[in-house]
């Protein structure tokens, strides 16, 4: 196994081989200067008439005696200045030809496209390091808070019928059964619902959603959500517990919170205030420091009128009124009698929960219907016939009738917390291989054509647009 550079501060006196990509290199007349790299730190290897091949990125391993550098020559800016190799010997393991883009600086020069073709080498650059280490350290520390709160992480399946998250569905056509598609999930929403109902009580899943939404810059076609869910438990419950969990992962990424404990402001609140019901509660200098301004927002509209613009909302909502965030939420308890008879629909009130941060919603979720009633009369109220009920919702009201505890839950948005936490304006910076603004994959080639022969296997064929 490769030595770790930072590993060569342990052995001086001693010949050791280090591995890397070489960072830059120096020819002084006989004398080459290679600085060698890895994730842990950068040496500077001297060689003597050699090495003079060596191109920038090419991955060698070099053999060398660990020196230390005389104090009147220490670099003091580098971490590892205090030691050279002097190279005995060396191979190329892999020789880098003339790089297509730069890798040296931040990278915001160069254009998107460029860098997602060439994401590999977009990756290796400092910045982009430091962002998916924060995200896994982050991803890592959540994990740590879920297990001291006795969460279970369960996977649901990508292959699945429609959920419903207000967006078009991108859909997997079946070759066992031709004609039929399943729908890939816009969030594990039903599943974790069954997952009450089967008893596991806490659950918890980094799980990736999939939405045929208009690309806009805080929004790609699929994101990472730590989803969870959990019973017996009410509004103010799942808000105290996720609010733990967040601030204290938060911390130990080193994220910087404006205030310990959340505000909690109301939905008509919001939009009289900041007009929106995401908002920046962050003075220009908080901004400067990347400060966290977390907030809650509470007592969302259940439904509203369709955006007729809007190809889902139509879909959905076809009585005209279609859900703001989530049909299988529960109204808080002084509106059901209204959500059961159906009256007064735009003034009925959602158990909704949102969170947001910098002037972003970072999360949302909601404490559920729980039992067929209150789930029958929302798609009632959105003008779903019986027949339409069973259809899309009837495997959730047969769940209902077998003992389903009280519930409810929270899905944050990973992406937006690690872009936030890096002080990044981006999504795509949050994401190793995230899709161009034009909806097309990094480095590979999607969406592409498919074979005749794939074609007819799924018994499909391409009507060619007018
Ligand atoms: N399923 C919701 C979403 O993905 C979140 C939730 O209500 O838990 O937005």
């Amino acid at each position: 196994m490769q030595q770790p550079i930072i590993e060569a501060l342990k052995y001086p006196g001693e010949t050791i081989t280090l591995k890397g990509w070489v960072d830059s290199k120096r020819d002084h007349g006989k004398i080459t200067f290679v600085d060698l790299r890895d994730r842990t730190g950068v040496v500077q290897c001297v060689g003597y008439q050699m090495m003079g091949e060596l191109t920038p990125e090419s991955v060698v391993a070099i053999t060398g005696l660990v020196k230390a550098r005389p104090s009147s020559m220490t670099n003091q800016e580098s971490p590892m200045g205090s030691i050279e190799i002097d190279v005995k010997s060396y191979e190329i393991l892999n020789k880098a030809k003339e790089l297509p883009i730069q890798i040296d600086g931040d990278g915001r020069d160069i254009n998107e496209e460029s860098r997602l073709k060439y994401r590999y080498l977009d990756l290796r650059r400092q910045r982009m390091q430091k962002t998916l280490k924060l995200r896994s350290d982050y991803a890592f520390a959540l994990r740590q808070e879920l297990a001291a709160l006795k969460f279970t992480e369960v996977e649901t399946p990508m292959l699945t019928k429609s959920t419903k998250e207000g967006a078009r569905d991108f859909v997997v056509p079946s070759r066992f059964q031709p004609g039929k598609f399943y729908a890939l999930p816009q969030s594990p929403q039903q599943y974790k619902q069954l997952l009450m109902t089967a008893g596991v009580e806490r659950y918890f899943q980094f799980a990736r959603c999939i939405r045929d939404e208009d690309l806009r810059a805080d929004r790609g076609f699929e994101h990472t959500q730590l989803d969870l869910e959990m019973s017996f438990v009410d509004r103010d419950e799942v808000m105290q517990i996720v609010e733990g969990m967040v601030k204290a992962a938060v911390l130990k990424v080193g994220g910087k919170l404006q205030q310990q404990t959340f505000p909690v402001i109301s939905y008509n609140d919001a939009i009289a205030k900041y007009g929106a019901d995401k908002f920046d509660l962050r003075s220009d200098s908080e901004k400067a420091d990347n400060i966290l301004a977390f907030a809650w927002v509470v007592n969302f509209p259940f439904f509203k009128k369709v955006d007729k613009a809007d190809v889902a909302e139509v879909r959905d909502g076809k009585s005209g009124w279609t859900f703001t965030h989530n049909p299988f939420s529960m109204p808080v308890p002084a509106d059901l009698e209204k959500h059961l008879s159906g009256t007064d629909v735009g003034s009925i009130v959602t158990s909704q929960y949102d969170l947001v941060c910098n002037g972003f919603e970072v999360g949302g979720g909601s404490i559920r219907a729980h039992t067929p009633e209150i789930l029958r009369a929302t798609f009632k109220i959105m003008g779903y016939s019986e027949t339409e009920i069973e259809a899309s919702v009837g495997h959730m009201l047969e769940a209902f009738q077998v003992g389903t505890p009280p519930h409810g839950g929270i899905a944050l948005g990973l992406d937006r917390q690690v872009m936030l936490l890096a002080g990044e304006t981006s999504l795509k910076e949050a994401i190793a291989f995230p899709m161009s603004s034009s909806g097309r994959t990094a480095v590979m080639d999607a969406p592409s054509e498919i074979s005749q022969e794939q074609l007819a296997e799924l018994s499909l064929s391409i009507t060619p647009s007018k």
